[in-house]
Formats: C-alpha cells, sequence, structure tokens
C-alpha cells in the first residue's frame, strides 16, 4: 500500500473515531434533553388548564353575582317562558355560562336556560335536577349559585367540555378530562387511550403503559386533567437528531476523505519527488535535483539530499580523476619494474613508490643475507641506513613479516609484533613480503611518526599490488644479474673470462692513456697439462684448473682483473703496473703455483708450473692487441726457454728465471 493511501486511511481515522465518538454523546445528551424537555411542556400545559378553569370558575362566580339587582328582579310570577328568556338574555350571552337554572324553595326548577355541551362522551350528561342539587363541581361541570332573595336561588355552570381544553395553552400536548377513569373531553381523538390500548388508573403516574408519559392534575369531585405526549415523539426527536448527526457524520466523513487525499498527496508529493530522484541517484545519474518548495523538514531533506547529490558528483569526480592518476602511477610502476636491470634503481623506484602511495615518511627495503637467516637493510628512504642493522628471522616486524610470509600492519587490536633494536621505533607501520614463484624475495616496510594519518586498509592493498609487482621485478633483476655475470665469468673457474676481459682492458687502457700511466699484462699457460690430462683423467684437469685459478687470485690486489684466456691460458690485467711491478706478480704467482702439489686430499698430488709472458704499456705496446700478441711472444720465450718462468718479450734480461 503506498504511503499516501496509508496518510490518507490515517488521517480518515484520526478525524472519523472522535467525530463518531463525539456525535454519539451528542446524539445521547440531546437526546435525553429532548425527552426531558417535552416531559417538561406536561405540567406546563396542566397548569394552563388549571389556571383557565379556576378564571372560568372565578368568572362563573362574577357573573352569577353582578346578575341580580333589586330593581329588575326575575319574573318569577310570569309565565315559565318569560323566566327563560329572563335567563337566557342576561346570563347566557357572554358564553360565560354554559347553564342557568333557577331553582325555587322547594326543589323545583322553575326556569332553564342552557349550551349543549361540545361533547361528553363515556359520561351520562346530569340532569338539570341533578345539577342543581349537587352544589358545585359535578362529574361533568361547575356550579355555583346565589340566593334569590326569599323565592329560592340561582344556579349557574359551564361543562367541563373540551372548550377549557382549548382555550388552555396546548403546547403540543395532548390535554384531556378524566372523570372516574375515563374521558370525557380531549384535545385529542376521544378514543385514542383505546387505541394505544391504555387504562387510566385512578390516579395518574408520569407513565401510563409504554406508549404514553402523561401527568394530571385533579381538579375535584373525581375529575382530572391530564396532560400526556406519545413516548414516541420523544423517542422520534432524538432519532431525528440521531439521523441529523449521521448524515453530518457522512458529510465529514465525504469531506474528511477529500481532505485527507488532498494532504497526503501534499506530503507525499516532495517525498515521491525525493524517492524518484534517489532512484536516479542509485541508477547512476548523479544530476539529479529536487525543487525545494519549503522551510520544513521536507524541504531540508531537499536541501541535504541536493547537497549529497552534488557531493557525490564532486567525490566521484575527485575519484575518476584520482583512479586514473593511479592508472597511470601503476603503469608507471610497471613500466619501472619491467625496464629496470640495475637493482639499485629498482629498489629506489619501489621505495618511491611505496612511499608516495600510501603516504609514508619512511620506507625501507630488507632483504635476506645468502643463508636467508637473516634480513638487512638494502635500501632505505626517510630513514638512516647507518642506524639500522641486521634483522634475524622470526625477530621483530620484519623477521616476523618474513617468516609468515604475510603482512604486518600496526598498530593492531591483537598487539603484533614488537620492532626489535635494528628497526626504526616506529608505531604505525605496513610490513608486505615481496613474492615471486611462491619465495619470499625481501620485505617492504612503510613507516609513519604517530602523528601522521594512519594508514587506510586500502594503503595494505596498494603495497601489497606492488610487492607483488615487486617481487617479480627484483627477482628479474637477479636473473639478470645472474645472467651478466654468467657472460662475464668462465663457467668453470668462477674468475672473468675473455670478454670481461677485452672490456676491463679498454677502460684501463683509456685511463692509461689519459692519465699518461702505465700498466701490464701477464699472459700465462700451465706448463704440460696435456700431459695432466693424459695422466689424471680430464676431470681431474678441470679440478687443477679451478685450483690454480685460486692460488692465482690469491696473489693478487682488488683492482687486479684475472680472467681464463682459453684453454688453460690465463691473463692479469695488471692496472697502475709498471715492468718491474709486474716481474714482481708474476713471481709470486710462480711461487703460488710451485708452493706445493695441486689435488684434494686423497687424491694423487700432482706438481705443476706455469710460463708466465709479461707485457707493459706502453713499452711493449700502445693497443691491447699488441700487448696481448707481446705478451704471447714472451709467454713462448718463456715456454722455449724451459718453463716454470716469467718473462718480457723481446728483452731476456726481464727474464725471471726458475729457482733451483
Ligand atoms: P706446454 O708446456 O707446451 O704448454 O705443453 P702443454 O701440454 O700444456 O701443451 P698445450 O698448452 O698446447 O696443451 C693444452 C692442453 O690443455 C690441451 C688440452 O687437453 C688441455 N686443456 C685445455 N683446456 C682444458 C680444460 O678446460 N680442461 C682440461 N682438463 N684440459 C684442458
Ligand atoms: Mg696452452
Ligand atoms: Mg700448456
Amino acid at each position: 500500500m503506498s504511503l499516501q493511501r496509508r496518510l490518507t486511511i490515517f488521517f480518515m481515522v484520526i478525524v472519523i473515531i472522535p467525530l463518531t465518538v463525539a456525535g454519539f454523546v451528542v446524539q445521547r445528551i440531546v437526546g435525553r434533553e429532548i425527552s426531558k424537555r417535552t416531559e417538561l411542556s406536561l405540567p406546563g400545559a396542566l397548569s394552563s388548564v388549571v389556571t383557565t378553569f379556576e378564571q372560568r370558575t372565578e368568572m362563573l362566580d362574577e357573573r352569577l353575582n353582578s346578575t341580580f339587582d333589586s330593581d329588575d328582579p326575575p319574573p318569577l310570577a310570569g309565565a315559565s317562558g318569560e323566566l327563560d328568556e329572563y335567563l337566557q338574555d342576561g346570563l347566557m350571552t357572554d358564553e360565560v355560562l354554559d347553564f342557568v337554572y333557577y331553582v325555587s324553595s322547594d326543589g323545583s326548577i322553575r326556569g332553564s336556560a342552557e349550551n349543549t355541551p361540545s361533547f361528553l362522551k363515556g359520561v351520562e350528561r346530569p340532569s338539570p335536577q341533578e345539577i342543581a342539587s349537587s352544589g358545585g363541581t359535578g362529574h361533568a361541570y361547575v356550579t355555583a349559585s346565589v340566593p334569590v332573595t326569599g323565592t329560592g336561588s340561582l344556579v349557574g355552570g359551564f361543562w367541563l367540555d373540551d372548550e377549557i381544553l382549548l382555550g388552555a395553552d396546548q403546547k403540543g400536548v395532548g390535554l384531556s378530562i378524566v372523570v372516574d377513569g375515563r374521558v370525557i373531553a380531549s384535545t385529542l381523538p376521544l378514543d385514542w387511550p383505546k387505541k394505544l390500548g391504555v387504562e387510566f388508573p385512578g390516579t395518574f403516574r408520569a407513565d401510563i403503559g409504554d406508549g404514553v408519559i402523561a401527568r394530571a392534575r385533579e381538579l375535584g369531585n373525581g375529575v382530572s386533567v391530564m396532560a400526556s405526549i406519545p413516548a414516541t415523539r420523544a423517542s422520534s426527536a432524538s432519532s431525528s437528531v440521531l439521523k441529523s448527526i449521521l448524515v453530518l457524520l457522512v458529510l465529514a466523513l465525504i469531506g474528511t476523505a477529500a481532505l485527507a487525499i488532498l494532504l497526503a498527496r501534499l506530503i507525499t508529493r516532495p517525498l515521491d519527488e525525493v524517492s524518484l530522484a534517489a532512484q536516479a541517484v542509485s541508477e547512476g545519474r548523479f544530476d539529479q535535483r529536487i525543487p525545494v518548495r519549503s522551510r520544513d523538514e521536507v524541504g531540508r531533506l531537499a536541501v541535504a539530499f541536493n547537497d549529497m547529490t552534488d557531493r557525490l558528483a564532486s567525490t566521484i569526480g575527485e575519484l575518476q580523476s584520482s583512479r586514473s592518476m593511479l592508472q597511470r602511477a601503476v603503469r608507471r610502476v610497471g613500466e619501472t619494474l619491467r625496464s629496470t636491470h640495475e637493482m639499485p634503481q629498482l629498489l629506489e623506484s619501489l621505495l618511491n613508490t611505496a612511499a608516495d602511495a600510501v603516504g609514508a615518511g619512511a620506507a625501507i627495503l630488507w632483504m635476506f643475507t645468502p643463508t636467508r637467516e637473516e634480513l638487512y637493510p638494502a635500501m632505505a628512504r626517510g630513514a638512516v641506513l647507518s642506524q639500522l642493522g641486521r634483522v634475524k628471522v622470526g625477530e621483530g616486524v620484519v623477521g616476523v613479516a618474513a617468516e609468515r610470509g604475510t603482512n604486518v600492519v600496526l598498530p593492531s587490536l591483537g598487539g603484533g609484533p614488537i620492532p626489535s633494536r635494528n628497526e626504526p621505533r616506529s608505531p604505525t607501520l605496513i610490513a608486505v613480503p615481496l613474492y615471486s614463484h611462491e619465495r619470499i624475495m625481501a620485505v617492504l616496510v612503510t613507516y609513519k611518526q604517530a602523528a601522521e594519518r594512519p594508514f587506510h586498509d586500502e594503503d595494505v592493498e596498494t603495497l601489497a599490488f606492488l610487492a607483488e609487482q615487486g617481487g617479480v621485478a627484483v627477482e628479474n633483476v637477479l636473473l639478470h644479474e645472474e645472467a651478466q655475470r654468467l657472460s662475464l665469468t668462465d663457467g668453470l673457474t668462477g674468475v672473468y673470462n675473455r670478454r670481461y676481459l677485452q672490456m676491463q682492458a679498454r677502460q684501463v687502457l683509456a685511463t692509461a692513456v689519459r692519465f699518461k700511466r702505465p700498466f701490464s699484462i701477464l699472459m700465462m699457460d700451465l706448463d704440460h697439462f696435456k700431459h695432466v690430462n693424459d695422466t689424471f683423467g680430464h676431470s681431474r684437469g678441470d679440478a687443477i684448473l679451478i685450483e690454480f685459478s685460486k692460488r692465482v687470485s690469491g696473489t693478487l690486489r682488488e683492482v687486479d682483473t684475472f680472467a681464463r684466456y682459453g684453454g688453460e691460458e690465463f691473463v692479469c690485467l695488471l692496472s697502475e703496473t709498471a715492468v718491474d711491478g709486474a716481474m714482481i706478480t708474476a713471481a709470486k704467482i710462480l711461487e703460488a703455483v710451485r708452493s706445493g702439489p695441486f689435488g684434494e686430499r686423497g687424491d694423487p698430488p700432482v706438481t705443476l708450473t706455469v710460463s708466465i709472458g709479461i707485457a707493459t704499456f706502453p713499452v711493449h705496446g700502445e693497443t691491447f692487441r699488441s700487448l696481448i700478441e707481446s705478451a704471447d711472444r714472451a709467454l713462448y720465450g718463456a715456454k722455449t726457454e724451459g718453463r716454470d718462468r716469467a718473462r718480457t718479450s723481446g728483452d731476456p734480461l726481464q727474464s725471471l728465471q726458475p729457482a733451483t
């Protein structure tokens, strides 16, 4: 059900329920009031009848008393018709009296005049004789009398017929005269009690039977006057009130419904707009704006919504631009990592990218020592390498990250590892291992000071991504370095090869030419090596070549270059060395070879010698090639002279004889 419909029902309910209750209460109160008022009209009507009755009685007395004067006595002596006429003309003209009789002293009626009562039902009309002798109120009449001096009296009266009732104030009330429980005159159809099945009791109570509400008053002598209304009138009055209230209720319901629909629409329209706009936003359209129509809650909601979409749009714009920035950066990093073959350059690039990506003040790349038992800080940014030291695997932050192969983030809820003595004491850090082919290559750690903004979860993801790229790159560089090393060294002895020698010679020569400094080369060839091979086997020959390289390397300086020139021929490149220095070095080599037999313990010992040819720049040549040729000639000389010696080319004086 829509909000609008619910609101409509809600409004109707909150209006209709109190309205109905109020209507019901009003109906009850008004109904009761009406019944009360209706009942209250009964005593009033009765009083009015009684007043009329009393007035009529007073007038009757007055009329009779004022009738006679002694100057005009009634014609008692005349014919009876004359007395009747006299009574008629004298007393009956103004309708105060309904009848008058002249009663002589002996009780006989001598003359009379009378009107017929309008109706007297249910009682027998009383005879003049009866009336005359009753002396007051009878069952259907009221009389009064005045004496006529010495002769008798005049008895006059009026009928208790409906004239008395009609003269009274009826106020919509039925008035009846009841004699001995029987209605003799009434403003209502005389048979109404019968129709209602009402029996009048001797004295009247409020209710007579079911249908009538009545009040009665004694007029005297068994005569009562009764005021009545049908009970249905009181209830019909209240039911008509109920009807009006029902009509009002229905009208109120219709009005309320219309108003409720209007109100609900007014309230829900702005909400509709908000929900439509919100739906549009959820579908990715952020240019939504809602008209602000008021300053109330809904208005504020609209303002807030508009602010929200504005912010969303700008935030998404920023996000998109930073995402493309990130993509560019990642691509750049990827390119850098792929294209860098120099380890220091690679590590520096990795560190800088990592520190910049997560906004870290410092970053250190920790690498394994050859035994992989410890890690050392290979490169640092924002930290001083000399203040750091080695960390054992499994210890500190770096050691733990290296051992577990998982990221370590500090501060951590569970506490986390504590930095070792040789690590920076930073409370905020992310350590990520660099993997390549499931082997940890290094651990990259970014550090922050306590005052800096802490790392986000995304920072860990960013570093993990970098570490993934970096691990592969580091391995690539290591492989590259290994390949380089292999391409420049001799596979058997591990000393430089001829290619490297030539490269190095170019540099040494350039420096020598530039600074006019000497340098020398020694060319060595093992003596009778063929024989060694033939006697002890080729592999033993190989082992001897390795041992020979070691012995020679031990006699050389750091700056000298020792290379295998081919087969069992080796060359030494001695920078900053003139002929004398070269002779000294050659002597050391000869001695190192002579010093003892070759071979491991258990091997048959092999005694070996070497012949050496020496050439010095610029004395024996000014190019590498000419120097090599010169040294080769000198070597040939040494061989022919008996081997186990060193000499320069073409200069026998420079020959170094074997020790004897
Ligand atoms: P000389 O005193 O005249 O030099 O006699 P030599 O036997 O050493 O003669 P030469 O220098 O001509 O012989 C080189 C021999 O060295 C030939 C070859 O069998 C051996 N040789 C060369 N390279 C290797 C190698 O890598 N391993 C082994 N085991 N022997 C090698
Ligand atoms: Mg040889
Ligand atoms: Mg040889």
